[in-house]
């Protein structure tokens, strides 16, 4: 028997290659049970119509599984026209990848057509129960899609915090509270009686513990030098210039090489969890083993996540050459982590407990910009100059215009900007915006975005 939904009832749309698990999930979260849609128009068979509820609410799900099987032309145009029929009538989307096989080819050709739909999408790694999905829900940030939620559609893991983030995502009250409050629900002022939060992450044996225990000044937690001490996520809470922190230590993202029994918790969504409930994610380095892929990808991670960024480059005491070591950081970073140009580097060595001043004037400072607001007139003077200095190119002949900016949120500063065409515009002109705003408004260290809106 189906059940009767009404159009009004808010649509999420499955949409992803073959078998990463569409099918599975759709059932888990409809228990199977169909859904009768009434007045649609256009109503085809190629697509699985479910009801699920979600707290109180009922909401039709849109499965756009096994698609691929049927009708005429390439299997790869099949399903994008599929996909892309089933997004136009999503208000959220969830974009599902096998976090074991990793980011495909077709992978990317789907997030593509998932970005230029503009509909609100939810990055969907499947298939991390255990480890094996580890290192695949770590190129899911690649996507450019916004941090994957870990599930596992078919041991039934991760579904409420994914139902949470549909909610969310719809605007609704979530009723599964696992994790508000870490994301998209702050209070949008800074508010100085609540204290910092600030993450602490980095490799194992970077020294966040001993970082931690010199900030606390007192022996609080056990450091030593296996990784894996620290299993979970301490807390602790400091006053340092008259100003309240509280302080999350991670155990750190673990090599998979590297991981052994006891330490196979310490698991990367630790880290993720960490940088979601920070405001300033301080990313430690060790200064002997500098920037390994690691160190870039938590970075990747922070700046996607909104989060205001400082490295702390750690046991500087053992670096000979400080000199052509700090030349070196500094070119790596500004390469390699070019979405946060400026990012405050502070060298410093945890246990003989120098250079910490400096570090907690960076958290500081990188704070009050992340919270930054700039008025709407001074917005668009600059916008004009930067157009005037580099005129947006024409796309068919035509110039694509930009008319006027206004900053609607911060933490992170966030702006909208309206725009005759813009799906038209390249990311070239984007980029060089967003570097002109970051350079004449100084907003270094943390991510920006700036997205267009169509407006004449
Ligand atoms: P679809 O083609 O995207 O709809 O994928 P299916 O739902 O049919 O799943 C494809 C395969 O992946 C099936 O063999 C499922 O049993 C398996 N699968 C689905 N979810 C999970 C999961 O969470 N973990 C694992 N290990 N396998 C899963
Ligand atoms: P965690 O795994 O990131 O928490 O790292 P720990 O705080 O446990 O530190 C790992 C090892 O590095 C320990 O042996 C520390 O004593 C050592 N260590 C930490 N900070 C420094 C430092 O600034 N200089 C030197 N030379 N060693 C340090």
């Amino acid at each position: 028997m189906a059940d009767q939904i009404s159009t009004n009832a808010p649509a999420i749309a499955i949409v992803g290659r073959p078998n990463v698990g569409k099918s599975t999930l759709f059932n888990r979260l409809t228990g199977r049970r169909t859904a009768l849609v009434s007045d649609m128009p256009g109503l085809t068979r190629d697509r699985r119509d479910g009801v699920a509820d979600f707290g109180s609410h009922t909401v039709r799900i849109i499965d756009t599984a096994g698609l691929e099987e049927a009708g005429a032309g390439s299997i790869e145009s099949r399903m994008r026209e599929q996909s892309q029929r089933a997004i136009e009538l999503a208000d959220v989307v969830l974009f599902v990848i096998d976090a074991r096989d990793g980011v495909t080819e077709a992978d990317k050709a789907f997030a593509q057509i998932v970005r230029r739909s503009g509909r609100p999408t939810i990055l969907v790694a499947n298939k991390c129960e255990g480890r094996a999905g580890q290192d695949g829900f770590f190129e899911g940030f690649e996507l450019g899609l916004g941090a994957p939620v870990p599930i596992s559609a078919e041991h039934g893991e991760g579904i409420a915090d994914l139902v949470d983030d549909v909610m969310s995502a719809l605007g609704l009250e979530a009723n599964f509270k696992t994790r508000k409050g870490e994301r998209g629900s702050e209070p949008e002022v800074a508010d100085l009686e609540r204290p910092l939060r600030v993450a602490i992450v980095g490799r194992p044996n970077a020294g966040k513990s001993t970082l931690v225990n010199a900030l606390l000044g007192e022996d609080r937690m056990i450091t030593g030098p296996e990784p894996g001490l620290t299993r979970d996520t301490i807390s602790s809470d400091v006053t340092i210039n008259g100003r309240s922190i509280r302080l999350f230590d991670t155990a750190g993202l673990r090599r998979k090489a590297k991981i052994n029994e006891l330490a196979e918790k310490l698991s990367a969504s630790d880290t993720i969890r960490a940088i979601r409930f920070a405001e300033v994610v301080v990313l430690m380095i060790d200064a002997e083993r500098p920037f390994e892929h690691q160190d870039l990808t938590i970075g990747d991670m922070v700046t996607q996540e909104g989060r205001a960024l400082v490295i702390a480059v750690n046991k500087w005491d053992l670096v000979t050459d400080k000199q052509a070591q700090l030349k070196a950081l500094r070119e790596t970073v500004n390469e390699r982590l070019s979405q946060v140009p400026g990012v405050k580097l502070v060298m410093i060595s945890a246990l003989a407990e120098r250079g910490l001043d400096k570090l907690t004037h960076a958290i500081f400072e990188t704070y009050a910009t992340w919270n930054r607001r700039i008025g709407t007139p001074d917005l668009n003077r600059w916008l004009q100059e930067a157009l005037a200095r580099h005129a947006p190119p024409a796309a068919a002949g035509r110039r694509i215009k930009i008319r006027f900016i206004t900053q609607p949120s911060a933490r992170p500063p966030t702006f909208i900007a309206f725009c005759s065409r813009p799906d038209e515009l390249p990311r070239s002109y984007l980029r060089y915006l967003t570097n002109s705003l970051r350079s004449a408004f100084d907003l270094p260290g943390v991510p920006i975005r700036l997205n267009l809106r169509k407006g004449e």
